[in-house]
C-alpha cells in the first residue's frame, strides 16, 4: 500500500518537472522564432509596426557611427553632429527604421552643441527609460518603432513644454518639407 502510494508520488512529480521542461523550451522557441521571424520582419515595413532586428542586421544597414549611437548608446561629440546647427524646414526621421520624431517647428538653438527640439511629433512615436550609467541620473529618449537610443530629455527646456529633447545628430535623419 504504501510503496504505490509513493510511486503516484513519484509519477505526479516526474510529470510536473517534465511539464516545466515543456514549458522553458516552449518559451526559448518562441523568442527565438519572434527575433528570426521573416514574417515579422516584413510587417515592420509597416509604419506602426515595430522593427525588430538582430545587432549583426543593424551592424549591415547602419553606418559604424550610426550603430554605436544607436544601437550602443553613444554619444557624438557636441558641436560635430550635421543638424546642432541647421534651421531646414521639415520632418527629423529615425535613421534606423524612418519613424517620424521631430519636426522642424519644435527646434531651437539650446547653445549645447547638439540638435535640441521642445516636444517630439507624436508622444507615441518615442518613448522614454531611466539611464542610470552616469553620476546623474538621466531620462533616455528612444525610438518607440525600434528602439533606436535617440539622446536624452531634460527638464531646462524653453516653453510651452519647459522641456528639452537633446538628441544625436547622427540618429536622425531630416526630410525636407515640400
Ligand atoms: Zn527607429
Amino acid at each position: 500500500m504504501k510503496s504505490s502510494y509513493i510511486l503516484v508520488i513519484s509519477l505526479f512529480l516526474a510529470c510536473l518537472v517534465a511539464c516545466n521542461n515543456d514549458s522553458t523550451v516552449d518559451m526559448e522557441t518562441q523568442t527565438h522564432s519572434r527575433n528570426n521571424s521573416p514574417f515579422l520582419e516584413h510587417k515592420g515595413a509597416y509604419m506602426p509596426e515595430k522593427v525588430i532586428k538582430t545587432d549583426e542586421e543593424w551592424r549591415q544597414l547602419l553606418t559604424p557611427q550610426q550603430h554605436v549611437i544607436t544601437r550602443r548608446r553613444g554619444t557624438e561629440r557636441p558641436f560635430t553632429g550635421k543638424y546642432f546647427n541647421f534651421r531646414g524646414k521639415g520632418i527629423y526621421q529615425c535613421v534606423c527604421c524612418a519613424n517620424d520624431l521631430f519636426s522642424s517647428e519644435t527646434k531651437y538653438d539650446s547653445g549645447t552643441g547638439w540638435p535640441s527640439f521642445w516636444a517630439p511629433i507624436s508622444e507615441q512615436n518615442i518613448k522614454t527609460a531611466e539611464d542610470s550609467s552616469g553620476f546623474k541620473k538621466k531620462t533616455e529618449v528612444l525610438c518607440n518603432r525600434c528602439d533606436a537610443h535617440l539622446g536624452h530629455v531634460f527638464n531646462d527646456g524653453p516653453p510651452p513644454t519647459g522641456l528639452r529633447y537633446c538628441i544625436n545628430s547622427v540618429a536622425l535623419q531630416f526630410i525636407e518639407k515640400k
